[in-house]
């Protein structure tokens, strides 16, 4: 489990909501977590599943943890998957288990 800078973004990232399904298309909901790079985002909702990187906290003002989407095309690279949106990646990869590559 990956701990959260505070309690107002381990709220706002749990999501519950009984209208929908997937949380890109609740308005009510404002973060999503990237486990697999590490990475924290604003949900744009234009209907579709972006999102912009935040570097701080909205609500504590604590530094976010560094991405690592950088990291995860190199340590792929060096595993000889150099294509690794097109290729048939470890599991790992598809979540933040892939940490302890590095
Ligand atoms: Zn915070
Ligand atoms: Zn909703």
């Amino acid at each position: 489990m990956v701990q959260h800078c505070c309690q107002d973004m381990e709220d706002s990232l749990k999501f519950e909501c009984t209208e929908h399904a997937d949380k890109f298309e609740c308005a009510d909901t404002l973060v999503t977590y990237n486990e697999k790079f590490n990475e924290y985002g604003l949900i744009i909702h234009d209907g579709g599943s972006s999102s912009k990187t935040i570097y701080y906290c909205s609500w504590c003002g604590t530094k976010l943890p560094d991405s690592k989407r950088d990291l995860w095309f190199d340590t792929l690279e060096k595993l000889g998957f150099d294509e690794p949106t097109e290729q048939d990646i470890p599991k790992e990869f598809k979540s933040g288990a892939w940490f302890k590559y590095l």
